[in-house]
């Protein structure tokens, strides 16, 4: 979306120019599912595709907010006394997060903001993290509330935790403040600690394919692969002293004698393990310039994540088979929490045009969806526009 309608989408709304404008990229995870939750490594990036605000000051005790994406507006009274309940509709994320922002002492004027997104939304790339993490940036700025981003990802993450009542960790707000263009993000999401690798891309594309599937089963299966590996880290302990699954190795899980007994457990904790050793290799591979490499690492954990983790779904795998067919694409896996959901594919340039028309192809002949596929680049994070 350019400035200019940006500019114009404002005005049309509000009547005049606006003061403030912003970006809040999503992002794509291009390895590590799943370590998260169990003390490991993931590896994200932002993209270029995002959430876009313009703002003015009101001068009145009211945020008025219209999205554009949803072509609805609400207006919402700035009372740092309120406790808000959610009522099931994208306003919880604005009440939500103005509430922890009041909670935190941090308060400012009235806002008329426009909201436009080019990001699709619940398909796996975190419109929503894009979504609150800009506004939380967006407050920070128009209020100057002199907040760091890491603190802003850790409230948007709240939001959705605590007020929105989404399980969601905190690698997605993260990757939306921190990321760098050019860059994917190397994070330990306990600790916290995180290093922006640099990511030569000359001659390939991230490509992104939606499925479209309506996304099923995913909150059940999560609650289930959580107990499954906190069982397989419970086996591991009676052997080993472990703080979390990913210390273990893969030698260790075949040792385990208990783990036997406990096939789905085995396999999960499997998965996990080889997944977080993935991610630490691919961060030398696409240090080293080797994304030859580091693709092969995409497909191993595709697989992976489709036998052992058990969370892929007939058309991700759809997706993933045809990308490989096309000639001279490195890798291609699913990203995110699966059941549908989008891959991400790191293919040459040149032959993005026929990777489109083939995948897409493909995945409409194979299932009763078109595929929505587009090429990315790992992008800044929140920014504002008009400095
Ligand atoms: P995703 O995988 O895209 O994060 P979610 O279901 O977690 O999917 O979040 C999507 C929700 O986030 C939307 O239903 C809406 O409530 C909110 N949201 C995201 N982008 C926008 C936007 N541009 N305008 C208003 N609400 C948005
Ligand atoms: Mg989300």
């Amino acid at each position: 979306m350019t400035q200019d309608a940006l500019v114009k989408g404002f005005i049309s709304r509000f009547g005049s120019t606006p003061a403030r404008m912003f970006f809040s990229p999503g992002r794509v995870n291009l390895i590590g599912e799943y370590t998260d939750i169990n003390g490991g490594y993931v590896l994200p990036a932002a993209i270029d595709l995002g959430t876009y605000y313009a703002v003015r000051p009101n001068d009145t005790r009211t945020l008025n907010i219209y999205s554009e994406t949803l072509d609805d507006q609400k207006s919402i009274a700035l009372d740092p006394s309120a406790e808000p309940a959610p009522e099931g509709s994208w306003q919880d994320y604005v009440v939500g997060l103005l509430y922890d922002f009041h909670k935190q002492g941090l308060d400012g004027g009235g806002l008329d903001i426009f909201v436009s997104s080019d990001l699709p939304q619940s398909s796996g790339l975190s419109s929503s993290a894009s979504f609150t993490t800009g506004l939380a940036f967006l407050l920070n700025d128009c209020w100057d509330s002199g907040i760091e981003r890491v603190e802003l990802a850790q409230a948007a993450r709240r939001v959705e935790n605590d007020f929105v009542g989404v399980h969601c960790g905190i690698m997605d707000p993260f990757a939306v403040a921190l990321g760098k263009a050019g860059h994917c993000i190397y994070l330990h999401c306990q600790s916290l600690e995180y290093d922006l690798v640099p990511i030569n891309m000359e001659g390939y594309d991230i490509v992104i394919a939606d499925t479209q599937v309506p996304r099923r089963l995913a909150s059940s299966a999560y609650n289930d692969r959580r107990a499954e590996c906190n069982a397989a880290l419970q086996a591991l302990r009676k052997l080993l002293d472990l703080d979390c699954l990913v210390e273990a190795s893969g030698e260790d899980i075949e040792a385990c004698e208990e783990l036997k007994s406990m096939p789905l457990s085995c396999k999960r904790a499997r998965h996990v393990v080889s997944e977080n050793v993935r991610v630490e290799e691919s961060v030398a591979a696409i240090r080293g310039g080797d994304l030859a490499h580091f693709g092969e690492l995409m497909q191993a954990s595709h697989a992976s994540l489709r036998d052992d983790f058990e969370v892929s779904c007939p058309e991700l795998d759809v997706l993933v088979d045809a990308a490989m067919r096309v000639p001279h694409v490195l890798g291609s896996r699913m990203t995110g929490a699966g059941f549908g959901g989008c891959t991400v594919s790191i293919v040459p340039t040149d032959t993005v045009t026929d990777f489109i028309d083939s995948v897409g192809k493909a995945y409409s002949d194979a299932t009763p969806y078109e595929a929505r596929i587009f090429r990315t680049h790992p992008g800044d994070g929140v920014k504002r526009l008009d400095d």
